[in-house]
């Protein structure tokens, strides 16, 4: 492989210890394990250290009020001893405030370390523990390092990073993701190219924190290829076809939602359409959402789609020619997860006219 590959080893600080799903604490699949075995699988590659970023890398794609709770959410809870009482050792929310319960006014910030939480995320299932911070700031890190080399003048760079990113929106975090991570490297892409930057989210899973970020910005084209939300998927509530964009940003979204049980042939048209709408929005940089959660076996979606459709996706998007940024997301099956990000990667490389090994 050419292309450089980002890392921090601070992504080990992130153990999310479970997560709460239907109110259970079950054992969960966003593991350090993940991006270890990624990068034993590339160890032939050219590794970079990830720089550390000024705040305003995370700022210019969430409001500083999650910031600020994220920075603060584990210390505070730990402070606040509910380690001990009840003796839980993640930040788990238990009351949303939902719009509903509010007629016309905003809700205050609660003065009770157990009620913050919901205020800022939208689930329960994505724990905060010690090193959650750290991670997640890493992981923009890496993100928004590889979109500088590329703006430095290499035709493409992979974050190997985690956690993931896709599914937190400037507000609030959810599906296992705290800072979306491939929005702040499409952000910062932006700040170097003239026109739109393209990103196109590959995961199983709808990018709905992405499209959120972006959803009135016609200088972010954001294009989703996942499985159906319509048929029981997370995020269950977007991701559907009629979200195209609002504002200033009309057009400038895509979803493509699939069937449960689509294999290589349907979801390779998706992506070489998602391709197509890039190249025909102008856009002038690309950003790939790569989760690898699509392959058929993974535990996490029941998409089809084999390693070989995988390389030939990445070839279709690395013809597009553009400034690359790959930023790792989802993938869940720690025995293929790295073979599977070989094979996009030596596509984006074969796209790009590059010689692979
Ligand atoms: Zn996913």
């Amino acid at each position: 492989m050419r292309m450089p590959v980002v890392w921090s080893e601070r992504h080990r600080l992130h153990e999310p210890g479970g997560e709460v799903w239907v109110g259970v604490r079950t054992p969960g699949t966003e593991l350090p394990e993940r991006a270890e075995r990624i990068r034993a699988e590339l160890a032939d590659a050219r590794f970079v250290e990830a720089q550390e970023q000024a705040d305003d890398a995370v700022l210019a794609v969430h409001d500083r009020a999650l910031f600020d709770y994220l920075a603060r959410a584990w210390s505070d809870w730990e402070a606040s001893a509910l380690t001990e009482d009840p003796g839980q050792d993640r930040v788990v929310p238990y009351l949303f405030p939902h719009p509903g319960l509010f007629t016309g006014f905003e809700p205050v910030a609660p003065a009770a370390v157990s009620a913050r939480a919901g205020q800022f995320a939208y689930d329960t299932m994505t724990l905060i523990g010690p090193g959650t911070w750290e991670a997640a700031r890493a992981a923009v890190d890496s993100a928004v390092t590889a979109a500088d080399l590329v703006l430095g003048g290499e035709p493409a760079a992979y974050a190997c990073c985690r956690p993931p990113g896709h599914h937190a929106t400037r507000t609030c975090f959810g599906g296992s993701c705290y800072l979306n991570n491939a929005a702040a490297a499409a952000a910062r892409m932006s700040s170097g190219v003239e026109g739109p930057v393209a990103v196109i989210d590959v995961d199983a899973h709808h990018g709905n924190g992405t499209q959120a970020i972006f959803y009135e910005d016609p200088r972010v084209l954001v294009g989703s290829v996942h499985v159906d939300p319509g048929a029981g998927w997370f995020p269950h509530f977007l991701g559907f076809a009629a979200e195209t964009g609002g504002g200033a940003g009309a057009g400038a979204n895509r979803n493509v939602a699939l069937a449960p049980g689509t294999g290589d042939g349907p979801w390779l048209e998706a992506v070489a359409e998602l391709a197509d709408w890039a190249r025909s929005g102008g856009a002038e940089a690309l950003v790939v959402a790569l989760g690898v959660d699509a392959a058929g076996g993974d535990p996490e979606s029941p998409l089809e789609v084999t390693p070989a459709a995988f390389r030939a996706a990445g070839r279709t998007l690395g013809e597009l020619r553009l400034p690359t940024v790959l930023v790792q997301e989802g993938g869940y099956d720690l025995g293929t997860i790295g073979p599977l990000v070989r094979e996009t990667l030596s596509g984006v490389e074969e796209g790009l006219g590059q010689t692979t090994s």
